[in-house]
């Protein structure tokens, strides 16, 4: 496949929120657990990991989900469209991929939470877990894999 050459905009179901990345992305993921079930009304959710120094957001956003101090999810306030997540404090911000104009572009390359995965659903993804990653390492691993596999056209 291969990604494009960033910068990349997206935007929210209305275009009220904007979104703009000058990076390319750390890491693209399947997440199959229920919780992402029923925050994205689907099978699993789709995220793009981007360095947060790389992400612009215009537009009035509101949180939503399940959000801690440490998990917030940031949704478009007029038409509610999933933006992005903040996980921990962490350098990255998840965005959700559906959100990128050229989303079909992002294949996701891990899939995490297959325990709670629906029978029929299933992804391309190259590296699968039945949970998560358990350690900064082995993320830090998958993310340099995921740009080898970008520089090579996937
Ligand atoms: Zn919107
Ligand atoms: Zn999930």
């Amino acid at each position: 496949m291969g990604i494009p050459t960033p910068p990349y905009t997206g935007q929210c179901l209305c275009g009220a929120v904007r979104v703009t990345l000058t990076a390319a992305p750390l890491l693209t993921v399947a997440c199959h657990c229920a919780d992402c079930q029923k925050l994205t009304a689907s099978a699993f959710s789709l995220t793009t990991m981007f360095p947060r120094d790389s992400f612009e957001c215009t537009g009035a956003l509101v949180t939503g989900g399940r959000h801690s101090a440490e998990r917030q999810h940031f949704y478009c306030r007029s038409c509610l469209c999933f933006v992005y997540s903040e996980v921990g404090q962490t350098d990255r911000i998840n965005l959700r991929t559906s959100v990128l104009d050229e989303a079909d572009k992002f294949e996701p390359f891990l899939e995490v939470m297959r325990e709670d995965k629906l029978e029929w659903s299933n992804t391309p993804s190259v590296h699968r877990y039945d949970r998560y990653p358990t350690s900064p390492e082995e993320l830090q691993a998958l993310m340099s894999a995921y740009s080898s596999w970008c520089a090579t056209g996937g």
